[in-house]
């Protein structure tokens, strides 16, 4: 086969994780919801992740990813941004915002940043020794601002 006259497969992908699993996913004919059934995870865990939500991927999501796309899940992880770049101080630093959004989601939340409002995500699910867990998430509609964090059930 001649591999010059086209680009490497990987080559061609794009740097950030939203984008590259779009690609990838593209490539296989799936939509969302498709890769979502074939890697056995929710649809809104692939919406986050493509919507660049999601910065960093846990070990068990990028292996299931990876399989269900036909890749090494070192495609994904080399493009991956560690939790500590995405938040760093400001995890901390939002937390008290989190754990009010945690306690009452609906209420209606605003950014610290910009004041305008801010997009929320929660959901439950499980760590890799199944005890539960409540992922939280927000997000700013204007901005760049965002903050996540995990509760462990009693955090
Ligand atoms: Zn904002």
């Amino acid at each position: 086969m001649d591999t010059s006259r086209r680009p490497h497969l990987l080559d061609a992908l794009p740097l950030t994780l939203a984008q590259r699993v779009q690609v990838l996913r593209q490539r296989k004919h799936l939509t969302q919801l498709g890769l979502a059934e074939k890697a056995n995870l929710s649809l809104a865990a692939i919406r986050d992740i493509e919507s660049g939500l999601d910065l960093f991927l846990a070990t068990a999501v990028r292996l299931k990813l990876a399989r269900a796309l036909g890749i090494n899940p070192g495609v994904l992880k080399v493009v991956e941004r560690p939790v500590d770049d995405a938040g760093g101080d400001d995890a901390a630093r939002h937390l008290p915002l989190l754990i009010q959004v945690l306690d009452d989601p609906e209420a209606g939340y605003t950014c610290p940043d910009c004041s305008e409002r801010l997009v929320i995500r929660c959901f439950a699910r499980e760590d890799m020794n199944e005890t539960p867990m409540t992922e939280v998430k927000i997000h700013c509609s204007q901005c760049l601002f965002r903050a996540h964090h995990t509760f462990s059930q009693g955090r």
